[in-house]
């Protein structure tokens, strides 16, 4: 069934593709609903099944970029269950995921993140994790304001350990998870994981006071159908806070087809810093900040940058690209307005 869809790299040229190519319509803009999306010509490779190739086509008006051809509900499942997709990987090859100590450190930095930078209330901290902290805050996240109230959801929370974090900091918090490995794995851990995707209404109406959609938009098949549900689960003044992908960064464009960012054909929507702010304003939020910011998608682009050195090497990379704003994602703050 999948191979009636994904056309391998030496089917490039074939007439099955030409067929799709000449034959299909390309779909509206899902972010902007305008019809015009046109072929860039780059065929990013899908890491899950090598040499199977994807088309990008970008909309003409707010320049977000979309996977073609779009796989079907059912083939995107047969890639998040296969064991190949990474963040559920370790889980479909036997339970809880065993940490290498980069990443265990990585872990930690963004546990210094969430103290310092996400808790309800001020918290005690350590000079040398006030560092790190200050160090890796762009990486994930640091709110423009205070966050205040008590409810957090982490929509697709993958293994839950944000959560945890989130739950030290005096939050209660709960995840969304539409893999059913990933939410087995997060019940084993003890967190609270609601199987399901935003729009399934599995939560009353202004019920959070923070909902977080971290590297999940550019996976849903209708990103505003998904913030308009945000709105709607969100207490007025309540934030959310949503990073993606940015099609239209710097490294994205000097590593063209090589990009991880891609990330065919899991990742349905590429959006760019004016079209999620675009996403966000459409869909009722008011904007606080959108940033720039490197969250590891350069070192799974690059040839040794998944190794031990090449990955510290990327941090210091990343934080440089930050530094001068040309981090290839994207986090972005607004709130549901008061009235
Ligand atoms: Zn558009």
């Amino acid at each position: 069934m999948l191979n009636t869809l994904f056309y391998g790299s030496d089917q490039l040229l074939s007439d099955k593709w030409n067929d799709w190519m000449m034959n299909s319509e390309s779909s509206p803009c899902a972010v902007c609903g305008n019809p015009g999306c046109v072929d860039t010509g780059m065929r990013p490779t899908s890491p899950y099944k090598q040499g199977y190739k994807f088309a990008l086509f970008q909309c003409v008006s707010c320049q977000s970029m979309n996977t073609q051809p779009s796989p079907s509900d059912a083939d995107l499942s047969k890639y998040y269950d296969s064991g190949e997709y990474y963040s559920t990987k370790e889980a479909t090859q036997g339970g809880v995921r065993k940490l290498g100590w980069l990443d265990r450190l990585r872990r930690y930095a963004r546990r210094c993140c969430v103290k310092y930078y996400w808790g309800t209330q001020p918290q005690t901290m350590s000079t040398l994790d006030h560092a790190i902290a200050t160090f890796g805050k762009n990486r994930f996240g640091w709110p423009p304001d205070s966050l205040t109230g008590s409810r957090m959801l982490d929509v697709g929370c993958g293994d839950g350990t944000f959560i945890q974090e989130a739950n030290e900091v005096g939050w209660d918090a709960i995840g969304l998870e539409t893999s059913s490995v990933a939410v087995a794995n997060a019940k084993k851990l003890g967190i609270q994981v609601v199987q399901g995707e935003l729009t399934d209404d599995c939560f009353e109406s202004q019920s959070f006071d923070v909902i977080r959609i971290w590297s999940v938009l550019e996976h849903v098949r209708d990103p505003i159908a998904t913030l308009n549900k945000a709105h709607n689960l969100l207490r007025p003044g309540g934030w959310l806070v949503v990073q993606v992908p940015n099609a239209k960064s710097t490294i994205a464009k000097l590593l063209g087809e090589r990009w991880s960012g891609w990330d065919v054909p899991v990742h349905l929507t590429h959006f760019n810093k004016k079209s999620l702010e675009l996403a966000a304003t459409s869909t009722g939020f008011d904007m606080a900040t959108v940033h720039n910011a490197s969250t590891g998608t350069l070192s799974s682009s690059i040839a040794y940058g998944g190794s031990s050195a090449g990955r510290i090497i990327v941090v210091f990379v990343d934080k440089l690209i930050d530094a001068m704003g040309q981090g290839d994602c994207i986090v972005l703050f607004a709130r549901r307005p008061l009235q």
